[in-house]
């Protein structure tokens, strides 16, 4: 093994094809086989799972009256990048957790979602937002499943913009998984 830690998978931009019924039945069960062993790619299909469900409550609360055509069923990536959907990354070396988090920019600053898997089980966790001007706010606290993983929304008053980090943290302070700036 070359312990190469891969922060991207190539096969996360068919996620969104895969999710839409697009692919062919070969390709889409060469997709099932690796979404059974690829985090990354569960989280991205976990996260454009939840995002149009999300989006349209958004629009039904905030939005009323902004354009939409819900006729068009476009690629859940595009659409979510015309939103200013950002996302993060990380897998830490020491603890082996994994999480995913993607940032949506709503009125009151963003919209946190998080996937996180390789926990301890039965474990409180806080998933911390620090600004760029150092500003930190807890975003969600939960426990984890006996599995170890969680899948968690949470919200923060800073925007996508001035998220410099995210942090997941054990009740006691201990650091599980620091993720990069989202982009
Ligand atoms: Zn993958």
């Amino acid at each position: 093994m070359a312990g190469r830690v891969a922060v991207r998978c190539p096969h996360e931009t068919e996620i969104g094809v895969y999710l839409l019924g697009s692919l062919d039945p070969g390709d889409r069960a060469e997709m099932q086989t690796h979404l059974a062993g690829c985090w990354l790619c569960r989280g991205t299909l976990a996260e454009l799972e939840w995002l149009p469900g999300l989006l349209s409550q958004l629009t039904q609360q905030a939005f009323i009256g902004a354009p939409d055509s819900p006729a068009e069923p476009p690629s859940p990536t595009s659409a979510a990048a015309r939103r200013g959907v950002t996302r993060s990354v990380a897998v830490d070396s020491r603890t082996s957790v994994q999480a995913c988090v993607t940032v949506t920019p709503v009125a009151t600053g963003s919209h946190l979602l998080l996937t996180l898997s390789g926990a301890d089980p039965g474990q409180r966790c806080q998933l911390i937002a620090i600004g760029k001007d150092g500003r930190q706010e807890v975003t969600a606290s939960w426990m984890t499943t006996d599995g170890g993983q969680a899948q968690v929304a949470g919200s923060t008053s800073l925007t996508s913009g001035q998220v410099q980090r995210l942090l997941v943290t054990a009740l006691k302070g201990k650091a599980l998984v620091s993720l990069p700036t989202p982009v």
